[in-house]
């Protein structure tokens, strides 16, 4: 009687979403960078560092520095990379808002208008540079190595955000998942 008791309160009980699902999570090891897939649950080892289970959450503070998870994916896919032969660098992560206005008055200036500008460089208010959401890699003179992110950039949760901004990339979905599709320019931010 009392295993019926117990076995009904289990049944009964109400399962939360994390561990009704056995969700993957990708960790990756701290110093191969190699990466093992894992379940939110067992989760990741102790010399393993967890790539997030999702899109890279907005902090609700202002940071002073790129955020760490996005580092970390970025770190596991220039070594993967590396081993295809193809190098990719980090030319610009983290940005402070002062440094945003004045590359985006810059632009103001050499486009000729708001607009135009944003077009190419995000204006402060939307851009995820000073969220430490954004890196931009191998930028001006790579394409061709950026393009090996481009592709296999979602095993790693990275995906490349802008159709003229080949550069340009951000942690938006979780390792593993497909990448939306990408956006005409930093524009169209402005419009949502
Ligand atoms: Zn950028």
């Amino acid at each position: 009687m009392k295993r019926i008791v117990v076995i009904l309160a289990l049944i009964l009980t109400p399962i939360s979403p994390a561990t009704a699902v056995d969700i993957p999570l990708v960790c990756a090891n701290k110093t191969t960078f190699e990466l093992r897939t894992s379940n939110v649950i067992v989760g990741c080892l102790v010399e393993e560092r967890s790539l997030g289970e999702g899109p890279i959450p907005y902090s609700l503070t202002a940071p002073k520095v790129l955020n760490e998870t996005l580092e970390w994916r970025f770190k596991a896919a220039q070594a993967a990379a590396e081993v295809d032969g193809v190098s990719l660098q980090i030319t610009s992560g983290y940005r402070s808002i002062e440094r945003q206005k004045y590359l985006f008055s810059k632009a103001v200036k050499k486009y000729g208008s708001y607009m135009a500008a944003a077009k190419w460089v995000a204006p402060p208010e939307i851009s995820h540079h000073p969220m430490g959401l954004a890196i931009d890699v191998n930028y001006p003179r790579n394409p061709s190595s950026a393009k090996w992110l481009e592709i296999n950039g979602y095993k790693f949760g990275l995906c490349r955000t802008f159709k003229n901004e080949w550069w340009h990339f951000e942690g938006n979905i979780a390792p593993g998942w497909k990448c939306p599709k990408m956006m005409k320019d930093a524009t169209v931010l402005l419009n949502s």
